[in-house]
């Protein structure tokens, strides 16, 4: 099977190598997390896949490191064409695949998607000059050079859109690329390979490979030819992703997990706050920056858990594809049972469950009811370890020092997020906290000019302007004597 039409959109089930559709002996399916069905059989690539689709990139490197500039950036602003031209096909290919909302997707994420391609397209583009210093008469030229051939592997939560981070800056730097989605979220990738085509990016220079992690993505990471790997998901797979590429010395971005918190001080706009809680609900729940650990002042903890309870039964479960749909379904049924796990654990553990608490019975299948725990303790697993699921847990401090303590008691790093009507407040607790990102009285925006990553266990580097023009690009010095020349 090479062919399957998922929402009344024609997708390409084999991987894309060296400009063309390319099959495995065999397949697996995909299914949708909105109703179970199988929507696809993708080609389930291995060790020959991936070797076939880096020898391609390599081929395909020397023309496009060559190739002015320029003329990259407007070939990628021709895909960015075709993502605009087939925005609503993706949206209802992703959503299908993901069971993130239909709205977000049309609204938010694609455009952004496109966004990506343009942003990188310019800015890094206009920064691959050189630049000229003085030593004692000796004349210091630093290029920046493209390098190589680079692996990218990419997480089933926001697939297209974290693709695109990574393919944007690498492509605009003169790299060529190996894409490896995961395997719940095959499709858009796929299609996406026809919009390069379709916008005339030669050929090798964009490849994807679909397949297992533990299949094709590892023979991946451990092929010598690669000289950037690029990988957002989980803790345990970047240790095995960061083991391979350290066995050959390939540079290495990872962006992980999180167990963020979102800090709520009494002298906050509290509407404002029960706001910002509720919208960790976002996806599901299935958002690495994602606010888990709400931490209240004492004196208001009654008053914010009343606003945030009132809005959170508001929040419509259901069909992602509904415009009134706020809350979706869970990715698959194993990862459903894994956040129930936690839940129960927890209950067991002597929480309390102040809304949810399981999985959505009437609705079936893999939605989970939107979940607040309280009564949890600093170094229990439900505010350790991330769910990756519609589960926030609620926990009091008495002072600023005890929020900070409390949220940076976790060995992640990736945000955090404070409510405060408090100007110097903001800036005491932000200078403190670990977090990539943080956010005061707002939630999820950032420039593509700014650094996103995390510390700790969260992330190794960042990504965004100057992070991905670097992590993209070779640096070289040539130093030149003042008096060598004839
Ligand atoms: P995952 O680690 O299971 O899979 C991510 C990708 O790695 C998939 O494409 C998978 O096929 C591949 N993979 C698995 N094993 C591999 C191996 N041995 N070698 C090479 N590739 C391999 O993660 P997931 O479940 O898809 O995503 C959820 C995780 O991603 C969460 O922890 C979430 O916080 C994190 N995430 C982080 C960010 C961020 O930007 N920091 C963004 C989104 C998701």
């Amino acid at each position: 099977m090479t062919e399957a039409t998922v929402a009344g959109v024609a997708v390409d089930t084999r991987h894309w190598i060296g400009g063309e559709r390319v099959g495995s002996a065999e397949t697996f399916a995909d299914v949708s997390p909105i109703d179970g069905s199988v929507v696809a059989h993708i080609a389930r690539g291995g060790a020959a896949e991936a070797r076939a689709a880096v020898a391609a990139a390599r081929a395909a490197f020397p023309a496009w490191a060559a190739t002015p500039p320029a003329e990259r950036a407007r070939l990628l602003h021709a895909v960015a064409d075709g993502v605009e031209k087939r925005l609503a096909e993706l949206a209802i290919v992703e959503t299908t695949d993901n069971g993130a909302l239909l709205r977000s997707h049309l609204r938010g994420v694609m455009p952004r998607v496109a966004h990506n391609l343009r942003f990188f397209a310019d800015w890094l583009t206009d920064r691959l000059g050189h630049g000229d210093f003085d030593t004692r008469g000796h004349n210091n030229h630093v290029s920046w050079d493209p390098a190589g051939p680079c692996v990218l592997i990419t997480p089933w939560n926001a697939p297209l859109m974290l693709a695109t981070w990574k393919i944007a800056p690498a492509l605009a730097a003169g790299n060529t690329v190996v894409l490896k989605p995961a395997e719940w979220t095959p499709l858009t990738a796929s299609l996406f390979a026809d919009i390069t085509a379709e916008a005339g990016l030669p050929a090798g220079v964009f490849n994807v490979v679909q397949g297992y992690g533990e299949e094709v993505g590892a023979a991946l990471v451990e092929d010598p030819d690669v000289r950037r790997i690029s990988f957002t998901g989980s803790v345990p797979t970047a240790k095995a992703i960061g083991a391979a590429a350290g066995a050959n010395l390939t540079p290495t971005s990872l962006e992980l997990g999180g167990k963020s918190p979102l800090l709520v001080f009494a002298d906050a706009d509290l509407d404002l706050a029960a706001d910002l809680a509720v919208e960790q609900y976002d996806n599901a729940g299935q958002v690495c920056l994602a606010a888990t650990r709400i931490l209240v002042e004492d004196s208001v903890a009654e008053e914010f858990t009343a606003k945030f309870t009132e809005r959170a039964a508001k929040l419509v479960q259901g069909d992602p594809r509904d415009e009134a749909t706020g809350i979706g379904p869970n990715i698959h049924a194993e990862h459903l049972a894994r956040v129930d796990g936690f839940v129960q654990r927890a209950v067991a553990a002597g929480a309390s469950v102040v809304a949810g608490g399981g999985p959505n019975e009437e609705l079936g299948g893999l939605f989970y009811r939107p979940t607040l725990l309280t009564g949890v303790a600093q170094d229990s697993e439900i505010v350790q370890e991330e769910v990756f699921g519609p589960v926030l847990t609620l926990q009091t401090f008495a002072d600023e020092d005890e929020a900070v303590t409390l949220a940076n008691d976790t060995r992640f790093g990736l945000a955090a997020t404070v409510a405060t009507g408090d100007r110097d407040r903001a800036a005491r607790v932000t200078e403190r906290l670990v977090a990539g990102t943080v956010w005061v009285n707002c939630f999820f925006v950032r420039d593509l000019q700014a650094p996103f990553g995390g510390s700790r266990h969260s992330g190794v580097g960042r990504e965004g302007g100057t992070w991905s023009f670097d992590f993209y690009c070779d640096v070289k010095n040539t130093v030149t004597a003042p008096n060598g020349w004839r």
